[in-house]
């Protein structure tokens, strides 16, 4: 079938638009650019807007975070004048609602005093607050009333809501929905939806605190939750606590998480963290959709964070990004020695420790390496010593920097990402769209996204964007970065294959919009 210029246009529009529209309520602790401490601020700042713009309407709910540093992102955000009171911790406390209209979303901030205070959404350099579960319980309350209290444009959301709930601190959404509303008539027709992006944090406190919750104690197992003996402190231990992302995967509509491998990994014992035989009860409401990113911040065209601008058609200003990367650390600017970046939380999921172990090795072969991140003190110091003993190779940069982040990106050749397990990750796509190779462990969304290289397929002129290792042990990762170095050196065309690659695929949130959409239709055509 030929269609018209015309018609073809037509068509376009029709599908970038959805055929059946939702309200829809996005709760998270974190939501970019107002606060962020990973991937999960970059969904909730993103997949809004995208489903916003294909006709949805759409609302973010996240706390008002004023911590003396960022206070500058919340300006434009009006106080609603609409006060409530939560009653739970013994108490009640009087929150408040600060509202920003932005590309199409209702942008709402929760207020109370407990969002006041130094440091990042869950704690500062002395560790995670003490008070998390009253932070994030309150957060839930607030969002749970937002839809029936604030007039937003003149009018409510209404109860036929649909609530995307993101990890374990917002989880108690869909406790509340089933133990505090629907038993009184209200939110019949809402539904909500958890998606999963780290399985790693459940909320888990001990059992006493359920009462805090305020919640009809019928409901207790919901969130009940047994630490396996080994995990017990003394003998009288009975391992009874409560579990807030259990109670959403047991009391939710559908489930989503972040990646297909991810998926189906956490219905597994290795990957399931206590939760696999709970979550392939589910299996069949559980969905797995792929991250997009925000393609607009991360667009080596127009980054405004980066020197030179360069693109898939010209890639000088890349090269450019290099030497003044390598200027700005301090290492010697050498545009043929292989530029190995890393990013990330310090963190066991991340695999840094393989790093630390790999780099004698690494090291020994011309090549420079520089690595950002916080977390882990222990491997801050180690970051800190390796720069001292491999000054002319080596650079740590403690600290969040989203800036140097930019810069790391688009300056770097080679784009490490040795995770133990990834729920989807985001550096791994950033860096393809800069023209920068991946290196990655071969597990969850590193694997869906980062296609291998083979210098063989479509007659010799090569496939793949990256290169996976398996095994998670140094010496695999140490042979895929040997390959990448290599073909770096030797092959440039074969390189040059690997980045336009990269640079050319489909990184959007309107496809993962779509997906979302899908779950969302199902959640009310088909409930469980
Ligand atoms: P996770 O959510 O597990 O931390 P993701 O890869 O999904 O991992 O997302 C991490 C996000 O946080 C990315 O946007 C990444 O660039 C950013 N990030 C992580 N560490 C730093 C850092 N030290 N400085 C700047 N940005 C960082």
């Amino acid at each position: 079938l030929d269609l018209t210029a015309e018609e073809n246009e037509i068509d376009e529009q029709e599908k970038s638009k959805a055929s059946i529209t939702h309200n829809i309520i996005f709760v998270s602790s974190e939501a970019a650019p107002y606060s962020k401490t990973g991937g999960l601020a970059d969904v909730c700042g993103s997949l809004p807007i995208a489903l916003a713009s294909r006709g949805h309407r759409v609302m973010v709910i996240t706390p008002r975070y004023l911590n003396g540093v960022s206070d500058k992102n919340f300006v434009n955000a009006t106080d609603l004048m609409v006060r409530i009171k939560v009653s739970c911790f013994g108490g009640e406390h009087e929150i408040s609602f600060f509202h920003e209209y932005r590309e199409g979303v209702d942008w709402v901030f929760v207020d109370h005093p407990a969002y006041h205070r130094p440091g990042n959404p869950y704690g500062d350099s002395s560790g995670a607050f003490g008070d998390n579960q009253f932070r994030f319980t309150i957060l839930s309350y607030a969002a749970c009333e937002a839809p029936l209290v604030l007039p937003l444009g003149g009018y409510t959301y209404g109860e036929k809501s649909l609530f995307v709930i993101n990890d374990w601190h917002t989880s108690l959404v869909s406790v509340l929905l089933a133990a505090k509303y629907r038993p009184h008539g209200v939110y019949k027709d809402a539904r909500s939806v958890l998606v999963i992006h780290n399985l790693a944090h459940q909320g888990v406190e001990p059992a006493i605190t359920f009462s805090n919750l305020a919640l009809p104690t019928e409901w207790y197992s919901a969130l009940e939750w047994i630490f396996p003996t080994w995990a017990r402190k003394h003998a009288l231990d009975r391992g009874e606590a409560v579990n807030f992302l259990k109670s959403a995967i047991v009391t939710c509509d559908r489930i989503v998480t972040v990646s297909q491998g991810y998926s189906w990994e956490i219905t597994t014992s290795e990957g399931g963290n206590g939760l696999n035989e709970l979550l392939s009860n589910r299996k069949y409401v559980l969905n797995g959709i792929t991250n997009g990113i925000d393609v607009d911040e991360w667009n080596p065209t127009s980054d405004k964070h980066i020197p030179f601008h360069y693109s898939i058609d010209d890639l000088s200003g890349k090269t450019q990004c290099k030497a003044a990367l390598q200027t700005e650390l301090g290492l010697p600017v050498r545009p043929d020695t292989p530029l190995i970046g890393f990013i990330g939380r310090l963190d066991y999921q991340k695999g840094t420790d393989l790093i630390c172990s790999a780099l004698p090795e690494l090291l020994q072969d011309d090549v420079q390496f520089v690595m950002l991140g916080s977390g882990d003190a222990k491997t801050e110091s180690w970051m800190r010593w390796a720069e001292s003993v491999y000054n002319e190779k080596f650079r740590g940069w403690v600290g969040f920097n989203v800036p140097v982040s930019h810069r790391i990106t688009a300056g770097c050749d080679i784009f490490l990402m040795p995770s133990r397990f990834e729920p989807c990750g985001l550096n791994q796509m950033y860096s393809m769209r800069y023209g920068t190779v991946p290196v990655v462990s071969s597990t969850g969304g590193l694997k869906d996204t980062v296609e291998n290289f083979n210098p063989y397929a479509n007659d010799g002129s090569g496939q793949g964007t990256g290169w996976r290792f398996s095994p998670f042990c140094k010496e695999a990762m140490l042979a895929a970065l040997r390959m990448a170095i290599q073909t770096y050196r030797e092959h440039k065309t074969s390189w040059e294959g690997l980045m336009q690659r990269g640079m050319s695929k489909d990184y959007t949130w309107n496809s993962a919009a779509i997906q979302y959409e899908q779950v969302f239709n199902w959640a009310f055509t088909d409930p469980p």
